[in-house]
């Protein structure tokens, strides 16, 4: 494999949460780093560009097979990162189709993009030089758990338009692979979050409401189910993994987590009680929050991660919960409006 220090990545999705902590990981080990950007003037791209300075920027979405050729064309990739999605669970059920088309549909024409690109067919395989593929695969796959924790022989049975769309991503990647012999690979990665996590999410929901009532900006703080599970961990751990399934010899799917399942009721407990207050006396329950169908519990096991990746995550549940309620403080205390949706955590 070619020396890291001359590689080329193409990350779709840069814009959000992963994409930021991937680019600057990438750039730390020697990267040159293109995002795939949508629009015409992406109001993201000045956020990112004003935190991750070198990373190049090309147009494309991933509804349109021909602005993929074209980008994969122009950059020329190494590797391709696609985080790509319509990715907040909720939204997938107002906009199943949409979210079909891009989450899932829009893994094939990457794969298609990289494909043609390369000159691949069934007669002609991949060389030694070939665009390595990560997708960005979901535990939501798993859905309606039946066993715990969840590996990589684990059965889907997804419980929301979003974890079926991630569902056919993750088959279609599979099955380049297999029909084409392309280095193209999955990463079921269970929740990961940080100060740059969208505020829509759980975790920065509560983490914003706390930091919120804590500084006598709000009162209440309003949620659905309290008692699904998760399995979360911290974005930044996330993103190293990605970059270390592409680097092995050969192509394999890969858990990723941390092994430890919190409820809902206990992130808002520790959030609450990491700045003094009791939860109890601002929670209420809503149910505009919960969900036609959901999924209770996910938990990892992320042992052939670590025997085969040599893959660890290193900041544990209270540290994450801890660094997001900080940031959205300093944040909310130094925003000139704080009626205002934050949209710079740390300060993204
Ligand atoms: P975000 O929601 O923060 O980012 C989603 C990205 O997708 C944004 O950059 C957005 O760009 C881009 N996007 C949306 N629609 C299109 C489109 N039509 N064409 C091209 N790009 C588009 O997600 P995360 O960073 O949290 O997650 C990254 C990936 O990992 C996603 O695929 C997600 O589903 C998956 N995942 C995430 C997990 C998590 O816990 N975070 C867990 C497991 C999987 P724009 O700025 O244009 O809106
Ligand atoms: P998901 O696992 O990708 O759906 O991540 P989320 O952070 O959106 O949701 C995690 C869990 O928190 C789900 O089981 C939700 O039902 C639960 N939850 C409870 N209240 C809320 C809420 O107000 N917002 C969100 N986003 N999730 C909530």
């Amino acid at each position: 494999m070619e020396d890291p220090l001359s590689r080329r990545a193409l990350i779709t999705g840069i814009t959000g949460q992963d994409g930021s902590y991937l680019a600057e990981h990438l750039l730390e080990q020697g990267y040159e780093v293109w995002g795939l950007v949508r629009g015409q003037a992406n109001p993201h791209v000045s956020r990112l560009r004003k935190h991750i300075g070198d990373v190049q920027i090309t147009t494309g979405d991933l509804l349109d097979q021909g602005s993929l050729i074209s980008a994969v064309e122009r950059v020329r990739p190494d590797e391709v990162y696609n985080l790509g999605a319509i990715s907040y669970v909720p939204m997938s059920w107002q906009q199943a189709e949409l979210t079909a088309e891009v989450t899932g549909m829009g893994v094939l024409r990457m794969l298609e993009a990289i494909r043609v690109v390369s000159g691949i067919s069934p007669s002609r395989t991949p060389g030694d030089e070939q665009i390595r593929f990560y997708q960005a695969s979901s535990s939501e796959m798993f859905g309606m758990v039946r066993e715990t924790p969840q590996n990589e022989k684990t059965p889907f049975h997804p419980r929301s338009p979003y974890g079926v769309a991630k569902t056919y991503g993750h088959y279609i990647t599979q099955n380049y692979r297999e029909s084409y012999g392309m280095f193209a690979v999955s990463g079921i990665l269970f929740n990961h979050e940080s100060p740059r996590r969208g505020a829509e999410f759980v975790t920065r929901k509560v983490t914003l409401g706390a930091a919120r009532i804590k500084l006598g900006l709000a009162s209440e703080l309003r949620l659905g189910n309290l008692e699904a599970r998760r399995d979360w961990g911290f974005a930044g751990d996330y993103v190293r993994a990605m970059r270390m399934m592409l680097v092995q010899d050969a192509p394999e799917d890969y858990v990723i987590g941390t092994g430890q399942t919190q409820s809902v009721r206990d992130l808002v407990e520790f959030a609450f009680t990491s700045v003094g207050l009791n939860w109890e006396e601002h929670v209420v329950l809503d149910e505009r929050y919960t969900r036609p169908a959901e999924v209770d519990l996910l938990c990892a096991d992320p042992k052939k991660a670590r025997v085969h990746l040599g893959w660890e995550p290193q900041v544990t549940f209270e540290q994450l919960v801890s660094m997001m309620v900080e940031s959205d403080l300093r944040l909310l205390s130094q925003s000139a409006r704080p009626e205002d949706e934050p949209v710079s955590p740390d300060h993204w």
